[in-house]
């Protein structure tokens, strides 16, 4: 007998008879003698609605009431399974997020949970009853509803596995795992048994958008085993799991994209101590989040040129504040080109073997695909290139590193 911890996505419920499929599962979980929670999120679309509606009534308007609308999502389907769950013959009962307890700090909109109390849930738990719980929400200081932020509901279902020493997460979604790259453009792409903590947070803060970046974050940092399956197959998931659990680890295990990227360059600054420190400083100062960044070395020590890329969103506002510097910065001129994307290689075999990054860079050559800006860290080599070469580095970059399905 295990105690597990099942998540079921938006698609997972998107309707009534999807709704009766999940009570099934769950069912079949519960028989082979398991103790169960289900964390849901709301059905597809849903919170998109909400979303919406709170923003037709006011642009900008009170966070705490846009969480008391957007959280109501989950309070229709965690009510909805229990009862299908019942139906089945299966003893359950909701849980709101505020009833659990799941405790969380004050930033409504993206609350950060700060504990999770399943003392009261384990009680009905040990006696049979599956715990239906709401995914995305949580109480704040304040006593009031808060929302974890879009996708929330994966960090909902580990931080209640980390809280009850759940044997396992298992996030119904509806994919059928984590694959080594997206099968939509690669059609070779394979689907993972097992991947480290380390590559999923890459890949999911890459654009990889199977688990919210946060919940890997979490199950990483409590050691929580999460597998990744679907809730429309019965075939097996993709483990993510602690780098020791992996014997044979790929050099490269996946290739990650993101098309939200934008690229802008500050032509002939001055050379002089402190411009960086002056530029990056007024964007930190604007929320503009900055992510690659290059200085190319000045040939007469008086100019050079800085590149650096923000998201696509924030590209207007990251041109204002720079055209807004030029009083204070010295600079020719700006460039800004939003048509590119960020392909990464990620892998923790990397940390022990030589030429990984030197075979992205050929087999991007040999296609003839010019690289913009080159970022690493320790697990991960990423390249900006021009929007419309994505497909073809993608599909290159998995047969040069040996990926592709048989
Ligand atoms: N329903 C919420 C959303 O769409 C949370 C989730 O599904 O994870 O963002
Ligand atoms: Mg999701």
């Amino acid at each position: 007998m295990a105690r597990l911890v099942l998540k079921f996505g938006g698609t997972s419920v998107g309707d009534v008879d999807r709704i009766k499929n999940v009570a099934r599962r769950v069912k079949a979980v519960v028989e082979q003698g398991n103790e169960v929670a289900v964390v849901v999120s709301a059905m597809s679309g849903a919170t998109n609605q909400l979303v919406k509606w709170t923003t037709e009534v006011a642009r900008l308007h009170d966070t705490r009431e846009y969480d008391t609308v957007v959280a109501t999502g989950e309070q229709v389907t965690i009510g909805l399974l229990a009862i299908a769950l019942q139906e089945i013959g299966v003893p359950a009962r909701s849980w709101m997020g505020w009833q659990v307890p799941i405790r969380t700090d004050g930033a409504h909109g993206s609350a950060r949970i700060e504990s999770v109390d399943t003392s009261e849930i384990e009680k009905g738990m040990k006696q049979g009853q599956v715990a239906v719980v709401a995914g995305f929400q949580g109480i704040g200081p304040d006593g009031r509803v808060t929302t974890l932020g879009r996708g929330g509901s994966d960090t909902s279902a580990v931080a209640l596995a980390a809280a009850m020493k759940a044997e396992r997460c298992d996030i119904y979604t509806d994919v059928d795992g984590v694959y080594t790259t997206d099968p939509r453009i690669v059609a070779k792409a394979r689907k993972l048994d097992k991947i480290t903590y380390e590559e999923m947070l890459e890949m999911a803060s890459l654009g990889a958008k199977v688990l919210q970046t946060r919940s890997v974050e979490l199950a990483m940092n409590h050691g929580v085993r999460v597998q990744v399956l679907s809730s429309f197959s019965d075939a097996p998931g993709t483990l993510v799991v602690d780098e020791d659990e992996i014997v044979e680890k790929e050099i490269v295990s996946g290739i990650a994209y993101s098309r939200d990227e934008a690229k802008i360059t500050l032509r002939a600054v001055k050379d002089r101590p402190g411009v960086a420190a002056t530029v990056f400083g007024a964007l930190a100062d604007a929320q503009i989040n900055v992510d690659m960044i290059v200085q190319n070395v000045s040939a007469d020590g008086e100019a050079t040129d800085i590149t650096f890329t923000v998201t696509r969103a924030q590209i207007d506002r990251a041109l204002k504040v720079l055209s807004d510097l030029k009083g204070k910065l010295d600079y020719e001129k700006v460039l800004s080109d939003p048509a590119v994307t960020k392909v990464s290689i990620i892998g923790v075999g990397m940390r022990s073997h030589a030429g990984v990054a030197q075979r992205m860079f050929q087999a991007l050559a040999d296609k003839g695909i010019n690289i913009q800006v080159i970022s690493t860290s320790e697990i991960k080599v990423s390249v900006l290139i021009a929007e419309e070469y994505t497909e073809l580095a993608l599909r290159s970059l998995h047969t040069a590193y040996g990926l592709d399905a048989a």
